[in-house]
C-alpha cells in the first residue's frame, strides 16, 4: 500500500515485506526499478517535479532514513518503519543467491565495486556477481550494453541522486534486467571505505550526525533534512 508524504508515494512496508516484494520482482517478467529516498531526496522532490515523478514512477519506493519516517509522522501518515537502502540491498543478496539470479554492481569510484563484491562473497559464497563497473562513465549506452551482455537479473545502481534515478528511468526499456535499485553510497558502505555509524547512533536515529561529522562538506546538502521536517510541520498546520 502506498502512503503519500509531501508528494512522494512511499510503499508503507516493513523490511520483510519489502524483501518479499523484491523477490517477486526479481522473479517476475517486467523490468522494475526501486528508489530509496531519504529526507534530502524527498525535500528535493518537493521542489523538482521531474525528480518527484521519477520517484513516483518506481515500482518500489522505500523510506531510507529516520527523517522521512519523522516527516510522515508529522503529517499524520505514519510509515511502518525505515527501510534503509543499504540494509535492503544486503538482505536481498540472500534472495538473489537462493534464486540463482545474476547481480551486476554499477557505481562508485573505480575499485570500490570489486571490494564490495569481495565482502558480499565472503557472506554469500554462491552469489553470482556477473559484472561490475564504476560510476564515472561517459557513454551510458555502452554501460547498458555491458549490463545486458552479462545477462543481469538484478542491478545495483550506485551513482548518487538524481543521477541513478534518471539512469534507471531513461534505460528501463533498453535494460533486460528484472530489478534495479538506486542505492547511493551503498557500495562504499559495503566495501567499508565509508563507515556506517555505530549501532547505538543508528538506534538513536543519529546516523545523519555521524555522516556530518565524518563528511562536513555534506553540511549544505544535509540542511535539507531540517528543511524537510519544517515543510512537514507547515503542511500539518495547513491541515
Ligand atoms: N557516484 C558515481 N558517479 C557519479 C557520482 C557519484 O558513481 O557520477 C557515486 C559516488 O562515488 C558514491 C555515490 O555515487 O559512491 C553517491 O554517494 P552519496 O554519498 O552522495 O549518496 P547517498 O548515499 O547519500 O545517497
Amino acid at each position: 500500500m502506498k502512503t503519500e508524504v509531501l508528494g512522494v508515494f512511499f510503499d508503507n512496508v516493513t523490511m520483510q515485506e519489502a524483501l518479499q516484494i523484491g523477490e517477486g520482482l526479481i522473479c517476475g517478467e517486467k523490468t522494475a526499478y526501486c528508489v530509496t529516498p531519504n529526507a534530502e531526496m524527498a525535500y528535493e522532490a518537493l521542489h523538482d517535479k521531474d525528480f518527484c515523478d521519477l520517484l513516483n514512477q518506481a515500482d518500489l519506493v522505500l523510506p531510507d532514513g529516520a527523517g522521512v519516517v519523522l516527516g510522515a509522522k508529522i503529517v499524520k501518515k505514519p510509515l511502518k518503519q525505515k527501510v534503509a537502502g543499504i540494509e535492503f540491498a544486503q538482505n536481498l543478496l540472500e534472495i538473489i543467491e537462493r534464486n540463482t539470479k545474476r547481480l551486476y554492481l554499477l557505481g562508485s569510484k573505480p575499485g570500490i565495486a570489486e571490494l564490495a563484491a569481495k565482502k558480499m562473497l565472503e557472506k554469500y559464497p554462491k552469489l553470482n556477481i556477473c559484472g561490475m563497473a564504476d560510476g564515472y562513465f561517459k557513454d551510458e549506452t555502452e554501460v547498458v550494453r555491458k549490463v545486458n551482455e552479462a545477462q543481469t537479473d538484478v542491478l545495483y545502481v550506485c551513482l548518487g541522486a538524481p543521477k541513478q534515478e534518471k539512469f534507471m528511468r531513461a534505460h528501463q526499456k533498453d535494460l533486460n534486467v528484472k530489478f534495479m535499485i538506486g542505492l547511493g553510497g551503498t557500495l562504499d558502505g559495503i566495501a567499508g571505505t565509508v563507515k556506517r555509524a555505530p549501532r547505538w547512533m543508528i538506534r538513536l536515529q543519529l546516523e545523519w550526525l555521524y555522516r556530518l561529522i565524518k563528511e562536513p562538506k555534506r553540511f549544505g546538502r544535509m540542511l535539507r533534512l531540517p528543511k524537510y521536517i519544517f515543510a512537514a510541520w507547515k503542511r500539518r498546520m495547513k491541515g
